[in-house]
């Protein structure tokens, strides 16, 4: 490994947005048991040298904001009741920067990050406001007004990307992914300008860090080694390696604090693009600044879910070249490791050792996209000699044959070899690759000592039935949006936090996409 692109390289900064500040949300006050359990969170990890890592910053209130839901499982999380919640017009006011916790201070925190393969020396959140943490969960805002990284922009979120945004956070944890959480959405008839004018939503999400790949490359870049070391300790908390933890405080001890780091960060990132992969999704915008450093999905935009399937499926219409396309992901999450990996090269200083957490991230991902796609299949115990050819030729077949990519895998849970049929053009295609798969089925389960029966169980709970295909995203977006009504919402999201049950009467909602959304695009603007 060459040293690091840009150690100590640090280019003049433009100036701050000349938001700085110009949040003007009052105070407000809330019970003592929630303000006692509300700290700094990510404010607090540096003490007096805090402030290179976050900007106060207050949010914009916007008028007339009401619910449109909150998670009762992420609000769990932070020790509350949803249904008392939305009675409270505090958090309200609260969860949409209508007003400030008194003795709260908001603030943004600063990244940098490869953009579609090119350096920005400082992105940082620009429409990203974050509360403080309780229990350990941070809580973030976005789309609550612009901070100091807002750019030129106007730090909103409109309806329909915090809607996705939403359903696909709660989507994901209920796939069994890893995902920031959404606790609540709050929508406003405030008018944003995007391509046309729509209207204004916030979201507020949880995680026990929001801290990015692309956090570390802007110490990096700026040549600040000492903040790093702090980055790194601070992470190195929801990082439980088994690696004994350092005795002395020198040099040596951070290089294999560091080391311990991104091997972890590796195990982790291998493991979610190998879900991400298994679960037929596509991020869209796999920039290092949406790079969780926990092995988060973060920053919902672009997204997919894979409906027929095409390997090289590009689900952002911004991605011109197909860089983050749905084969990419594996590959991308490697290059993205290898830009953190030059961050922390000044903590550790030792090529050889670096090199060896990408060996760490090949040798995850192979054995958890095997795990994933033997459970997937039903067919954990098949040699390998017989496995690797019949994986082989179902991806053929699925990409041949534009097989829906979800129902493909649910009609053989089902056992249901006509609905597997019935997914493909050439019936014919179909048939003499499920000969064969029957007998790989037969032969696995009496090597598992398992029945046909039980071994279907086991892959319908692998295999759901409801993803959030954009077509179902859009058909909520337009019943809230043009008729107020947030039913289908409500249905939806039902739906998604219990994939994997056939909820019958709803198949509609498992459907591939209708004529009408063959073509729908979704791209960065949100
Ligand atoms: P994203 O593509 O959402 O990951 O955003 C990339 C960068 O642009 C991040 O630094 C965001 O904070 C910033 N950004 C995106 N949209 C807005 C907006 N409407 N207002 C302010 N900053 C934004
Ligand atoms: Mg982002």
């Amino acid at each position: 490994m060459n040293a690091p692109e840009f150690l100590g390289a640090a280019s003049p900064l433009p100036p701050l947005s000349p938001h700085a500040q110009a949040g003007s949300a009052p105070r407000v006050s809330i019970p003592q048991s929630i303000r006692s359990a509300w700290t700094g969170g990510f404010a607090d990890i540096a003490g007096d040298s805090a402030e290179p890592f976050c900007f106060p910053c207050d949010p914009t209130p916007i008028a007339d904001c009401q619910w449109l839901a909150v998670s009762p499982g992420a609000a769990q999380l932070i020790g509350q009741d949803a249904a008392a919640l939305v009675q409270s017009p505090e958090w309200l006011a609260v969860l949409s920067g209508g007003a400030v916790v008194d003795h709260m201070q908001p603030y943004a925190g600063v990244y940098a990050g490869h953009q579609f393969g090119v350096f920005v020396p400082r992105l940082g959140d620009g429409r990203a406001l974050n509360l403080g943490a309780i229990n350990g969960w941070e809580l973030q805002l976005k789309g609550a007004g612009p901070t100091p990284y807002a750019r030129f922009a106007d730090g909103r979120a409109v309806l329909r990307s915090s809607i996705r945004e939403f359903l696909c956070s709660e989507a994901m944890h209920s796939l069994g992914i890893p995902s920031t959480r959404a606790l609540s959405l709050i929508i406003s008839p405030s008018a944003v300008l995007r391509e046309t004018v729509e209207t204004a939503a916030v979201v507020c999400r949880l995680a026990p860090s929001f801290v990015r790949f692309g956090t570390f490359e802007y110490f990096s870049s700026r040549g600040r080694t000492d903040l790093l070391e702090v980055l790194v300790r601070h992470v190195a908390q929801w990082i439980a390696t088994g690696a004994k933890p350092p005795r002395n405080e020198g040099p040596e001890s951070v290089a294999v604090q560091t080391l311990d780091l991104l091997h972890e960060v590796a195990r982790r990132t291998a493991r979610l693009m190998a879900q991400w992969m298994g679960a037929g999704f596509m991020h869209g915008v796999m920039n290092t600044d949406n790079f969780s450093i926990l092995g988060l999905t973060l920053d919902y935009g672009p997204f997919g879910f894979m409906d027929g399937f095409d390997a090289g499926h590009i689900c952002n219409h911004s991605d011109h070249h197909g860089r983050y396309s749905y084969q990419a992901q594996p590959q991308v999450g490697m290059w993205n490791l290898g830009r953190l990996i030059n961050a922390l090269y000044p903590l550790v200083r030792d090529a050889d050792r670096l090199r060896e957490v990408l060996e760490t991230y090949k040798a995850c991902y192979a054995q958890e996209i095997d795990a994933i796609l033997r459970a997937k299949l039903g067919l954990q115990a098949l040699p390998q000699e017989e496995w690797s050819p019949l994986l082989d030729d179902f991806y053929t077949l699925l990409q041949r044959q534009h097989m829906d990519y979800t129902l493909s895998f649910r009609a053989l849970s089902n056992g249901s070899e006509q609905a597997f049929i019935d997914l493909a053009p050439d019936r014919e295609a179909c048939r003499s690759w499920l000969a064969r798969y029957g007998q790989a089925a037969k032969h696995s389960a009496s090597l598992q000592q398992i029945s046909g029966e039980e071994r279907l169980t086991r892959m319908r709970r692998v295999n759901p039935k409801y993803v959030l295909r954009n077509w179902v995203a859009e058909e909520v977006i337009r019943a809230v949006r043009d008729h107020g009504d947030s039913r289908p919402f409500e249905e939806v999201l039902k739906l998604l936090q219990a994939p994997f049950d056939e909820h019958p009467g709803y198949e509609l909602y498992a459907a591939p996409p209708p004529d009408w959304a063959e073509h729908l695009a979704v791209s960065c603007s949100s």
